[in-house]
């Protein structure tokens, strides 16, 4: 029988998780076709490289991030770098959401 992880290598793990949270992070398309949700399945690495693979499916797309296999929605950061990319950069932003004022 293995032993049981110390709560010192747990700890350990945790931090290590955290620290590498960036390879088990990608980022995919997403949008709206015909009143369902579709994304795009793809690992993108970046934001930008996931908003132009959204870009042609129609003004309803958007980005969103999958962390350890879960779907989250963007950081407040995140949103902006993708707003920025939509509506160029210096928009005002109304809200958190990336809507322009
Ligand atoms: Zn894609």
């Amino acid at each position: 029988m293995p032993p049981r992880p110390t709560p010192a290598v747990a700890e350990i793990m945790a931090a290590l998780r955290l620290r590498f949270r960036f390879l088990n992070l990608h980022y995919e398309a997403a949008w709206t076709e015909s009143w369902s949700h579709r994304r795009c399945l793809h690992n993108h690495t970046t934001l930008l490289e996931a908003a132009k693979c959204a870009m042609p499916r129609g003004p309803g797309w958007y980005v969103f991030a999958v962390e350890h296999g879960t779907p989250r929605e963007l950081t407040e950061t995140e949103e902006k770098i993708v707003s920025e990319f939509r509506f160029g950069p210096g928009t005002r932003f109304r809200d958190e959401r990336g809507t322009p004022a």
